[in-house]
């Protein structure tokens, strides 16, 4: 009777390794040929790498059925169209920072930074496990997008100026290169907030059109050769406190994954999302160093009574938008 039962079962087994395999051999067989757009430069250190990588991770989990090609700013359509082109499925997928669709929808800006909010660790618990990405996802559905947190610059510079800075009073007129809400706080402090791309930034310090620039941080910012063109090097970089940067998903094509393969999106983006923090920590500290040994560059923070104005300044500049929107 054991044989018998043995031999049921094995027939059993037999047979449903005959026919399960085929339907799930023609879903897997499946490929998926997708674009990804970026709003950074091509070789961009960190950024436009943790968005290679991920695509990377996601050709490797998927045994080469699931292939993401990357382009970079420029490369197939301009930095500043990646959200339309994702929005309305000319790409599958791009890589940016929400607080660039601002003009589009002013509490993307949440997404990334708010000048004196929270730092990565805080954006990673609000996002993951404070309700954050509900909010995130909510926001963008009318855009059919679907976001994800996949990167962080941790906390940024405050910034190089051409002359010292002890008060308030130090920052009226000046012309800075300082965008986003940052500005705007800049703008009641009496500063000139001006937008420039990041390589246009170097001759503008150099010739003195700018007489402040904040850019990332001592890792970018010493490529960029930015300590040849000003002297004072201020922290913290209280206006981008823990940037956090963004995957966005065409909706439609998404709903076309399969479950396995969006589960591989999810992990890849987790994935990046800790890389590109640790590479920025680690390669910002050897990079600080280099900037105070070698280039003799003097570091200092912002006086107290500077940062307790702009916090101030910020309270009114949140409420302003607020209102608006
Ligand atoms: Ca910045």
């Amino acid at each position: 009777m054991k044989r018998r039962d043995f031999l049921k079962t094995a027939t059993v087994g037999a047979l449903a390794t005959a026919v399960v395999p085929t339907t799930a051999l023609a879903a897997s067989n499946k490929r998926f040929n997708w674009k990804m757009v970026t709003t950074w430069p091509p070789n961009m250190p960190i950024l436009q790498q943790g968005a290679e990588r991920f695509a990377k991770d996601i050709e490797k989990m998927s045994d080469r059925r699931f292939r993401i090609q990357v382009y970079a700013a420029g490369e197939l359509i301009p930095a500043m169209q990646t959200f339309d082109a994702v929005s309305q499925g000319t790409v599958e997928m791009g890589h940016g920072a929400a607080y660039y669709w601002a003009g589009k929808v002013p509490a993307a800006q949440f997404f990334t930074a708010v000048p004196f909010g929270m730092n990565a660790q805080g954006m990673n618990a609000w996002l993951h496990s404070g309700g954050g990405l509900k909010l995130w996802r909510d926001l963008y559905k009318p855009f059919n997008l679907v976001p994800y947190p996949m990167g962080n610059t941790g906390v940024q510079m405050g910034g190089w100026f051409r002359k010292k800075i002890n008060s308030v009073n130090d920052l009226k007129g000046l012309k800075m290169r300082i965008p986003g809400l940052g500005g705007k706080v800049m703008a009641q402090a009496g500063v000139n907030p001006v937008l420039l791309a990041g390589g246009e930034i170097y001759t503008a310090l150099e010739r003195g059109t700018i007489d402040a620039t904040e850019w990332i941080g001592p890792y970018h910012d010493l490529r960029l050769g930015l300590h040849r063109a000003a002297k004072f090097y201020y922290y913290p970089g209280w206006h981008e406190p823990g940037p956090t940067l963004e995957l966005s998903i065409n909706s439609k094509a998404w709903a076309t994954l399969p479950k396995k393969f969006q589960v591989m999106v999810e992990t890849a983006a987790a994935a990046a999302n800790s890389w590109m923090l640790s590479e920025f920590e680690s390669r910002n500290l050897d990079a600080l160093q280099e900037l105070k040994q070698k280039h003799k560059v003097k570091v200092y923070a912002f006086p107290d009574d500077v940062l307790k104005t702009l916090k101030k300044l910020t309270h009114k500049t949140l409420e302003a938008e607020a209102e608006k929107d």
